[in-house]
């Protein structure tokens, strides 16, 4: 492809909203739109669900990992929790859980509270999901939520292994109805709706840009990295892009918009780097400023505590997955598009509860996800566990190892707080574009945070006595974390020294490059996503969202690249 000088609009980034954006503009003929990616294609083994969690330890992951913390991450290599993110045509949905959950009304609600017009619930905000959404569900569901003719797939597993039902029952047993996470329903169980088709995961670039490859008016420049927004010091506007591809400096213009779709890692980033940030870290890396602007001082997310194994008296089949007698069988059924292989992330199923010390803005939100997986530590001998979410080997090896070819089946619930109280915040280590930003996490910073997370084990280990958990022999796997051994097992200081010591990130970073109206200090995008100081330079991805939702990031992802496909078409549209 002969790139050309100039083009209408240049995206930076190709995630789900880089995707989708680049889908809406172009389908106006008169626009061209280069996208530029500084990842590649992804191949058929990152289509296969069961293998997300191996994702990480790919070419498309940046591979970042947050700076070690007083409070958190304790039993982590280097005390340091993953920050991975997505480095493919596609960003973080080829290397992500493919779990789809959109977040309630409520959430978005408050967004329009906060003062973002544009997002209210009913007008906006579902239909744009809806827009993107080809839904093909075969368990509980409401049907005016969903709609089938648009281009990303929604299934629920074409598998699911016994526990799963076990688990809808036994929370059914607890109080909770069965929902359509995805619809007015907010506290309930349900089976998990996840981005895949046939059984395979349906990335961003499959969903919305291999459909219109064909499109004269789109190019996709891949390997290629964004260093820097050129901007007009005089006027202020937005009007190309530097980058570096095949050790080559570049520079593109952009006749009328620049919009930054690199995520909530690197959207920041290339703000500051372009001088828009916060006037004291710009001086201290020497990037001069164009604007001062909180760029990174906020960055919500969702803590996690994945430690609660338990352990059944049911003969396990996938006990060993991975294993040669295993593989074999399971890709035949894969390739059908069925069979265990098929598990989004090893994901079946997913509770949303409120604990009674909520911290959830909303009441009658629920403010933790219980996630079902059918996968444990000891399933892959700890590869998974120890490589991507960094464990420590010698608590694998007391805690996870025994369980090794058991032959039962067990099973996890990892545990995750929606509306935590610690924020943290990210900033440049300095002025290289190729270097990792610094990341602080600050997990369990409010005591408060833990305190919930001890609520849902509590929960949880409430949930396991339930007639459906104890017909199968269920019990929670009770040996301790060694650095937590001083507690009595089971005991409230146990559990809040294991949270602090085995916790990770969903991954769901948000609010780098926040939203809001000028009136807000802490706002760095406006409500149409226009960056505040700056003409014609708007972010499109995740980082804008002002608060963290009741939901995972990817669909709200694609929901964003929709409504800014409206605010941009509805700008140039004269
Ligand atoms: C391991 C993991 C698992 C997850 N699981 C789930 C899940 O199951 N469900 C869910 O809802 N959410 C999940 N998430 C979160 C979700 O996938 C992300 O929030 C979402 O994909 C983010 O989309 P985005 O459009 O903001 O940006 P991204 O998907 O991060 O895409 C940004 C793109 O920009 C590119 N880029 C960055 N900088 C530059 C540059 N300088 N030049 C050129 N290109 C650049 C990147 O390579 C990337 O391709 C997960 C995240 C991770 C990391």
């Amino acid at each position: 492809r002969n790139y050309l000088r100039e083009y209408d609009f240049i995206i930076v980034g190709s995630g789900p909203a880089g995707c989708v954006l680049a889908n809406r503009l172009t389908e106006n003929p008169n626009w061209n739109v280069l996208l530029i990616e500084a990842g590649t294609l992804e191949g058929p083994i990152e289509e296969i669900p069961i293998l997300a969690p191996y994702m990480f330890l790919t070419r498309y992951n940046w591979g970042y990992n947050a700076e070690p913390q007083p409070y958190a991450c304790l039993g982590l290599k280097n005390g340091q929790c993953g920050f991975p993110r997505g480095r493919a045509l596609g960003g973080t949905s080829v290397i992500n859980g493919m779990l789809y959950t959109r977040g309630t009304k409520q959430d978005f609600e408050r967004w329009v509270q906060l003062g973002n017009y544009g997002w209210d619930y009913e007008e906006f905000v579902l239909p744009a999901f809806k827009r993107s959404e080809k839904a093909n569900l075969k368990y509980y569901y409401k049907p005016d939520y969903h709609n089938h003719s648009g281009l990303l797939a929604v299934e629920h597993n074409p598998h699911k292994t016994p526990i799963a039902d076990i688990f809808i029952n036994a929370n059914k047993a607890m109080g909770l109805n069965e929902i359509d996470y995805n619809s007015d329903d907010t506290v309930g169980v349900a089976h998990l709706q996840a981005n895949t088709l046939n059984g395979k995961r349906h990335s961003a670039y499959k969903s919305f840009i291999e459909p219109i490859l064909r499109r004269k008016n789109l190019h996709i420049m891949l390997n290629t990295h964004a260093t820097k927004v050129l901007i007009n010091p005089k006027t202020r506007i937005a009007h190309g892009v530097e980058m570096i591809r095949r050790n080559r400096r570049i520079l593109i213009w952009a006749r009328k918009e620049v919009i930054l779709s690199a995520g909530s890692f690197h959207s920041p980033q290339l703000l500051m780097l372009s001088g828009i940030g916060p006037k004291h870290d710009l001086d201290r890396i020497g990037v001069p400023l164009l604007h001062n602007s909180p760029v990174g001082k906020e960055m919500h997310d969702h803590i996690s505590f994945p430690g609660l194994v338990f352990v059944t008296n049911l003969t396990n089949p996938t006990a060993d997955f991975l294993g040669f007698q295993n593989v074999i069988p399971f890709m035949f059924q894969y390739l059908g598009g069925k069979g265990f292989m098929t598990i989004a992330n090893g994901v079946e199923a997913l509770g949303f509860i409120k604990t009674p010390t909520s911290n959830s803005p909303h009441s009658g939100l629920p403010d933790v996800e219980l996630i079902l997986l059918a996968l444990t530590p000891q399933t892959d001998g700890g590869y998974a566990v120890k490589e991507s979410e960094r464990l420590q080997s010698s608590i694998y090896d007391a805690v996870y190892k025994p369980l090794e070819n058991m032959g039962t089946y067990t099973f996890l619930i990892v545990l995750s707080l929606f509306h935590p109280k610690s924020v943290g915040y990210l900033e440049l280590r300095n002025r290289n574009p190729l270097s990792s930003p610094k990341f602080f996490a600050n997990f369990f910073k409010e005591p408060d945070d833990v305190e919930t997370l001890l609520d849902a084990i509590k929960y949880t280990l409430r949930l396991i006595e339930t007639e459906p958990f104890k017909k199968i022999g269920t019990r929670v796997h009770d040996i301790p974390i060694p650095s937590c051994a001083q507690h009595e097992f089971g005991s409230d200081d146990y559990w809040r020294c294991a949270i602090r010591t085995f916790c990770v990130s969903l991954h769901h970073q948000v609010g780098t490059c926040k939203m809001g109206p000028s009136s807000d200090p802490t706002a760095i995008v406006s409500p149409e996503l226009k960056v505040y100081g700056v003409k014609r330079l708007r972010v499109v991805d995740t980082s804008i969202i002002p608060e963290s939702t009741t939901s995972h990031t990817n669909a709200a992802s694609f929901m964003i690249g929709e409504r800014a496909a409206d605010f941009i078409k509805d700008d140039w549209r004269s």
